[in-house]
């Protein structure tokens, strides 16, 4: 399953299956979403991250960090 690396509102890093598709569980708001976040536990808006512009150890960090299970 594919996950994007996202950043939220409070600049904690996580990833999240972003299918556009699949919106049940957020809120889409143009090119961000308003979901819970893993890492505050609150919900927040997040948006995708490049990432090329993540270094290794965050990318990792984050891919470590999901929101949901597998559907
Ligand atoms: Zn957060």
């Amino acid at each position: 399953m594919k996950r994007t690396v996202v950043r939220c509102a409070s600049g904690g890093l996580y990833s999240t299956i972003w299918v556009p598709m699949v919106s049940l569980k957020a809120v889409r708001l143009g090119g961000s979403r308003w979901q819970r976040c893993p890492v505050h536990g609150k919900w927040e808006t997040a948006r995708p991250v490049d990432p090329g512009q993540l270094t290794a150890e965050q990318r990792r960090a984050a891919e470590a960090i999901t929101d949901i299970g597998i559907p």
